[in-house]
């Protein structure tokens, strides 16, 4: 079996054992030193670790203030951790479709998306590639609107030179299958001193000196053990992205000219870290995507749908006033035609060449 992602913290080793044998294993140096090394990846003063994606995103929106019934603008095509941050904050959740060229928001749906209640712009970087953001944020400072980026499939991302979680608030998740790991594990980045300070006394119960509590905060921190998980990462960093490089290139070469099927791809100004390298299985295929899932998994040739339906296409948002559901055909037919193929740094050439092989069979190409 080639598995769809696999997960690789083994020179970790020495550093996890220094923390767990210093006894000192809660928020301390290590985290620290962990979010010097992830400010520098974003190109901000601030990185400000969290215990993961999620919590990085309400702590953000949390920091933004948002009243009952501001709106956040985001993307329908997204994991549910974008929505459900929105939700735990108390705001209202609006959606603009995407484009199937980078399957991120689309600037001209988020025009006619904005209304006199958004607040914040929630572009999501989905599988490693940034959105739009030539044209996201002069429409973001046009309505006044806050860009809180869920980054966290796109660390090391950039658009024209500039890194994702550099145009505003960033969010960042560390879990077990992101490019970068500590297991469970988020990061927010900014360049805006007053927010980064107040995220690091939101984390801390809202104190900055022991039982001095400034606002009604949380426990958001991340640990010592898993920042030191992260660190030999984050150091190479540079090499774990362009083999995932790499393996795009070579399956966007394999896999070119199919019937049926669309290959990703880069946008000009843009680097792709490929979180996920997703094809979309159009209506002119021989098989369906489901149909080529199952058959690439009876092969051995792992794979994923991310994502099966828009974000909010699920019973329990049905009768959330804070979900406005919106009109995203695109976003909906793309749920129905991506597939995510293996394109971890783990993957040989022999491995590239089964997964091209497998779906080439299947399609008849
Ligand atoms: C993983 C992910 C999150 C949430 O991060 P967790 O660390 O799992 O809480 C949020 N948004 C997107 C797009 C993600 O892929």
């Amino acid at each position: 079996m080639i598995p769809i992602t696999v997960v690789d913290v083994a020179a970790a080793e020495e550093l996890v054992l220094q923390v767990l044998r210093s006894g000192a294993i809660a928020q301390g140096p290590m985290v620290k030193r962990f979010e010097e090394e992830f400010g520098k990846v974003a190109g901000v003063p601030h990185a400000v670790a969290v215990n993961n994606g999620t919590t990085a995103l309400v702590a953000s929106l949390q920091v933004l203030d948002l009243k009952p019934g501001d709106e956040v603008v985001t993307s329908p095509f997204t994991f549910v951790a974008t929505l459900n941050a929105i939700l735990e904050a108390g705001a209202t959740a609006r959606f603009a479709d995407i484009s199937e060229d980078d399957f991120n928001i689309d600037p001209d749906a988020v025009a006619g998306a904005v209304t006199p209640a958004t607040k914040v712009l929630m572009p999501v970087h989905l599988y490693g590639q940034m959105a739009d953001m030539g044209r996201l944020v002069p429409l973001a400072g046009e309505h006044g609107l806050a860009i809180v980026e869920d980054a966290a499939q796109a660390v090391g991302a950039t658009f024209e030179g500039k890194p994702a979680g550099s145009f505003g608030l960033g969010c960042f998740s560390l879990y077990a299958t992101k490019n970068i790991t500590t297991a469970e594990g988020g990061v927010i980045t900014t360049s805006d001193d007053t927010l980064a300070d107040r995220l690091r006394v939101l984390r801390n119960q809202g104190m900055r000196q022991r039982y001095q509590y400034e606002v009604a905060g949380h426990n958001y921190r991340m640990t010592d053990v898993h920042a030191a998980i992260g660190i030999p990462q984050l150091e190479q960093l540079a090499t774990i992205t362009e083999a995932r490089q790499r393996n795009a290139e070579a399956l966007n070469k394999g896999l070119a000219d199919i019937t049926g099927l669309r290959t990703p791809q880069i946008l000009p100004g843009r680097t792709h870290v490929w979180h996920q390298y997703t094809v979309l299985v159009t209506d002119d295929a021989p098989v369906s995507r489901d149909e080529l899932a199952a058959k690439l998994t009876e092969k051995g040739i792992g794979n994923g749908t991310y994502y099966p339906k828009t974000v909010f296409d699920y019973d329990c948002y049905r009768d959330n006033p804070n979900v406005v559901i919106s009109d995203v055909p695109v976003a909906e037919r793309v749920a129905r035609q991506a597939l995510s193929l293996p394109v971890h740094p783990k993957l040989t050439d022999a491995d590239l060449d089964a997964v091209v092989g497998a779906v080439r069979e299947v399609l008849g190409a």
